[in-house]
């Protein structure tokens, strides 16, 4: 990688040194507040025991959903603190401010190969205001920031960019963490220099939200493989009706100058999975994708696509995979999905680099039971869309060059 990373800091470097981590604990909460799932903590798990076992004093820098700039009790990073504990078997420091006296006193009482987190950056405007001397406060005067926060690297902020910027203003150095490190390389490296057959399953609501990750992939892949409601459009755009099915009516040109463009390259379904309404307790019906009823919903890919799709996925050498192929959080309308993770687990079992892009496409890799098999499964959603599209990632830009 062109930029530092935490291996490029030798651990006795790193003994009794105030080290600032960025990380991404912007965990998904039920209406309670209970965590529903730890997966992007325990990920920053060895960057932190890096620093614990070198000596250093990590501070822990992260926001917690959208509070708007400023303090939002129900989105405090406190039960974090206790989560990332039960983890690392050792205690974490919690400080219920971010910065002036009482954050600056927390860090200064800090004991070497001691943790601390401080409150969600995000209940001040500074953060995404990007304020450079607001950056300057949350580097606490450590010459050392490392940003593990994969999920956040496409945003300019001070917890990202800026303090970045003031670390190496001040001498230092600002360093990807392991796990920033590993999506970099998966979701950059792998994907410039792929191995052929090179695949990319592209689902789920909207093209709206993907139309630039498409168009990226598009002159690097084999096969295109589209599924999910996004598909919906493509039929639309081929004058086929499609029931009250989820549509974007104005992405049909898109949805067409795409299929142009990607000429036999584009796989699109053949057969949808249909229903009255999308419900946990459907009667489905397997339909042609130009067969679809007035009042019907597609909910999902039918059987002949999953078997096709699956034999495509299975064959790739590198494959990217982002967006279910239906409703699979409801079980009428999960088979295609899972069909479809199933052969992305055997493709990566045989040898192949299978990247899962994706918030919901990883939580559908969980569900269908195949997620330890993927060899890398992205932590960020949006910021995976960003990269593999091509945009800059500021958060990895304002990094110090090898
Ligand atoms: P990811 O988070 O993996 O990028 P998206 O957020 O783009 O995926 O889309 C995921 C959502 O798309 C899921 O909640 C799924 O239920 C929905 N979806 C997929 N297919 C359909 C469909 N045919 N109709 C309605 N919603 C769909
Ligand atoms: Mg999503």
């Amino acid at each position: 990688m062109a930029k530092k990373t935490l291996e490029d800091c030798p651990p006795e470097t790193l003994a009794d040194e105030v080290v600032v981590v960025r990380v991404d604990y912007n965990l998904p909460l039920d209406k309670d507040g209970e965590v529903v799932d730890d997966t992007r903590l325990v990920r920053t798990l060895p960057t932190i025991q890096y620093l614990v076992e070198a000596g250093a004093k990590a501070v822990l820098l992260s926001h917690l959903g959208r509070p708007g700039g400023r303090p939002d009790p129900t989105l405090s990073l406190r039960p974090v603190a206790g989560k990332l504990e039960e983890f690392l078997g050792s205690p974490v420091g919690f400080c219920s401010v971010t910065t002036g006296p009482l954050a600056r006193e927390a860090v200064q009482r800090m004991k070497s190969g001691e943790v601390l987190l401080l409150e969600n950056t995000r209940f001040y405007p500074e953060d995404t205001r990007n304020d450079p001397e607001w950056a300057e406060e949350i580097r606490f005067g450590a010459k050392l920031f490392v940003n593990d926060a994969f999920g956040t690297a496409h945003r300019a902020h001070a917890s990202t960019q800026g303090i970045a910027d003031a670390v190496r203003r001040s001498g230092g150095d600002a360093v990807a963490g392991f796990l920033l490190e590993q999506e970099l390389r998966f979701l950059s490296d792998a994907l410039a220099d792929p191995e052929h057959p090179f695949v990319a399953v592209i689902g789920g609501a909207k093209i709206s939200s993907k139309i630039d990750v498409i168009e990226a992939l598009l002159p690097a892949v084999d096969r295109l493989l589209i599924g999910g409601a996004m598909a919906n459009t493509f039929f639309k755009a081929q004058g086929w009706a499609v029931g009250d099915s989820l549509v974007e009516e104005n992405r049909i040109d898109t949805a067409r100058s795409l299929m142009d463009l990607a000429g036999d390259k584009l796989l699109l379904p053949v057969d949808v999975r249909t229903a009255s309404c999308i419900t946990s307790d459907a009667v489905t019906r397997v339909s042609a994708c130009d067969e679809v009823r007035e009042n019907e919903h597609i909910g999902d890919i039918g059987p002949h696509t999953a078997k096709h799709f699956a034999d495509v996925v299975g064959g790739a050498r590198t494959l990217i995979w982002s967006g279910p192929m239906g409703v699979f959080e409801l079980a009428p309308f999960q088979s295609g999905t899972f069909e479809v993770a199933r052969a992305a687990a055997s493709a990566a079992d045989r040898g192949a680099t299978v990247i899962v892009g994706g918030g919901d496409s990883a939580a559908a890799a969980v569900a269908a039971g195949v997620v330890d098999r993927i060899t890398h499964v992205s932590t960020g959603g949006s910021a995976s869309l960003a990269l593999l599209s091509g945009k800059e990632m500021p958060g990895v830009t304002a990094l110090s060059d090898r």
